[in-house]
């Protein structure tokens, strides 16, 4: 019901249309996963949020490092115009964080030819030194063809497709706010708490508290005990997908 509450409530606010018109080969869901309107969140960060991207070149290089700086290209993503590109290398914030309330603002560049997960792929992992649970991040307004429904935008890449798509054309940009619940382990290796992660795509919950079984790596991946408290990474995906605000805020287990 809460999921339903807020898919009425966005698709009231946002008006039955599109903000652009569609693409004609983008007409019909995707997969059976219906289609939605949605209104992105650029809200400003609520009072005590740390920012961790904002707009600033300072900004990128106090929150973040290059996993691999040793790479070539493998340095902090440009930022141009208040834009930061992704750009050779996946990136760590340089703080650990257990369970967070994120909230991410992305484009897909207007010019992006995407096919499947080709061509317009990041993403945002949380636990990515051991566990590894992604956010899909994927230009899912008219890439239509030669991929999954679990590893679509809004997805829990494969794992959890998201129960509807409001995703925007190319050139726009989307909001993420997902509230991600680290798991928990007993001191005998049984998990106390599954990663749970609810995902607001566009001001849609895309994503409804859900649990996932293990490492999203892999389908068939179980859970094991891991550091609860690690950075969490920007992916780079060979896509110069696009990000400005940039914020989070620790929640407390
Ligand atoms: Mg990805």
């Amino acid at each position: 019901m809460k999921l339903m509450a807020a898919v009425m409530a966005a698709a009231v606010t946002a008006g039955a249309a599109f903000a652009n018109p569609p693409n004609p080969k983008a007409e019909g869901d995707m997969f059976g996963v219906k289609r939605v309107a949605g209104t992105p969140n650029f809200a400003k960060p609520p009072a005590g949020a740390e920012v961790l991207f904002d707009g600033t070149p300072a900004s990128a290089e106090a929150n973040w490092v290059a996993e691999k700086p040793k790479e070539k290209g493998g340095q902090i993503w440009p930022v141009k115009d208040g834009v930061w590109i992704d750009t050779a290398t996946d990136l760590l914030t340089k703080k650990e964080y257990g369970s967070v309330k994120l909230h991410l603002e992305w484009r897909v560049p207007q010019d992006r030819v995407a096919a499947g997960q080709k061509g317009a792929n990041s993403g945002i992992i949380f636990m990515p030194k051991k566990g590894w649970y992604e956010v899909q991040i994927l230009e899912s307004h008219s890439n239509l063809t030669n991929t999954y429904s679990d590893g679509m935008a809004g997805a829990i890449y494969q794992r959890s497709t998201p129960a509807c798509n409001p995703a925007l054309p190319k050139g726009e940009w989307q909001s993420y706010d997902i509230t991600f619940l680290a798991p928990k382990f007993k001191a005998d290796g049984t998990v106390e708490r599954k990663p749970t992660f609810t995902v607001v795509f566009n001001g849609v919950t895309v994503q409804d508290a859900v649990e996932i079984d293990g490492s999203t790596l892999k389908r068939t991946a179980t859970l094991s005990p891991h550091p609860v408290k690690q950075p969490i990474k920007l992916q780079y995906h060979n896509d110069p997908l696009e990000f400005r605000n940039i914020w989070i805020q620790a929640l407390g287990d």
